[in-house]
């Protein structure tokens, strides 16, 4: 059997990985900058994370969502620590799709309404009503077109004003991503945040923060959404959430009050799961990870901003975006293949940095001396070209 041939390979093997490096199989080491997409939040195989899997394994591994499962109260009691956000209630889910899918659905079940509002650029997943959600119609096959979907310009205030004058009363939500990764990483201004949250309000709409990529820490704050002071009535999560075990989640503001059989999962909140999210968290708190991240990022950030080459730096914490210009548009490239550094792609002129939380200072200023190297060789050879 071969397998479905759908995704644009870098033709490299990985076979292990430690912290923030990785190994192909011949032994030849990678800085992972990248984290397999943002996945990647306390460093690969944390041994803490590996004992908590461990001992969980022991125990129970699976046992289906008919009976109790202590550890998901244990895994709801520390995120709402870890988050602030304790008045919050907790389902647990597989995937930043599945946590999207949920999403929409309560926030429709909720207000009664169908009409979703998403913006250009969004990424929120490929399942049925987070695809449709997606501001890619590559991946939107005819079925997943409904009709109730509105997408509006990222941070564009007087559109979403002039928008909800006409249509607020039907829409049941907004999803937005404080930080849009897939798309570019294009931060949200705060005040478009802020009215975003007073539109909701005013018209008994639900709104969801898609903090799949940028949230859980990532920003420098647990959500994204944190930095411009509003609460969402839904945050969605996955990703760093388990730090390589598939497990996400949303959290439901307490007014929403969900009816048995509303949302439901076989595999969401299993005690594996939950145990690995676990490890992920209190590794996090134990080691300040928040506050690392968000020194760690104004430091890589102002950095970045002094080289000459790369354009357009932005984002916040330790998830940030550069512009290469066409002169430079093998870097990426050429980072992996001659420097052995995983960084990732936005769009082909746009590197993204999606790098472990606990990343040294070491191995940022590692890449830091890398990339301008690659950068002053390639700038180089167009000289010499020219
Ligand atoms: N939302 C955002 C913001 C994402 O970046 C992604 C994944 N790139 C998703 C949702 C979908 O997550 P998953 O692939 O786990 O379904």
């Amino acid at each position: 059997m071969t397998l479905f041939d759908v995704y644009p390979l870098n033709d490299i093997t990985i076979t292990k990985a430690q912290g923030s490096y990785v190994w192909d199989e011949n032994g030849v080491q990678y800085l992972d900058l990248y984290g397999g997409h943002a996945v990647i939040s306390i460093g690969h195989t944390h041994p803490h994370w590996v004992k908590r899997i461990e001992d969980q394994l022991e125990k129970i591994a699976f046992y289906s969502n008919s009976v109790h499962i202590p550890i998901q109260q244990e895994l709801a009691d520390k995120l709402g620590k870890v988050s602030g956000k304790e008045e919050y209630q907790l389902f647990l889910v597989n995937s930043g799709a599945e946590a999207n899918e949920n999403a929409l659905k309560l926030a429709s079940f909720h207000t009664g309404k169908k009409k979703i509002v998403a913006f250009n650029k969004a990424f929120h997943g490929r399942t049925s009503l987070a695809v449709a959600a997606t501001d890619n119609k590559n991946i939107v096959a005819p079925v997943n077109e409904t009709g109730n979907i509105d997408f509006l310009p990222f941070n564009d205030e007087a559109a979403l004003k002039e928008y909800f004058q006409t249509n607020g009363d039907k829409v049941a939500a907004v999803i937005v991503e404080a930080i849009q990764g897939v798309g570019g990483i294009n931060v949200a201004s705060e005040s478009f945040l802020q009215l975003i949250r007073r539109l909701c309000d005013a018209n008994d709409a639900l709104f969801i923060a898609d903090e799949v990529q940028c949230g859980y820490g990532r920003s420098g704050k647990f959500f994204a959404l944190d930095h411009a002071g509003v609460n969402a009535d839904i945050y969605t999560m996955a990703k760093g959430m388990g730090n390589g075990f598939p497990v996400g989640g949303i959290l439901i503001a307490p007014y929403i009050k969900p009816k048995h059989g509303m949302l439901g999962t076989t595999f969401g909140g299993n005690q594996l799961a939950c145990a690995a999210a676990l490890g992920v968290l209190e590794v996090i708190e134990r080691d300040n990870l928040i506050e690392m991240t968000k020194q760690r990022g104004m430091y890589l950030i102002n950095k970045l901003k002094s080289i000459d080459g790369i354009d357009n730096v932005r984002g916040k914490g330790l998830m940030i975006g550069f512009d290469v210009p066409e002169d430079l548009k093998d870097l990426r490239k050429k980072l992996l293949h001659d420097y052995f550094i995983f960084t990732g792609e936005a769009k082909p002129n746009v590197i993204r940095l999606l790098p472990a939380l606990n990343i040294t200072r070491k191995q940022v200023d590692e890449f830091l001396d890398t990339l301008n190297e690659a950068v002053a060789e390639m700038k180089a050879v167009v000289a010499h070209a020219e």
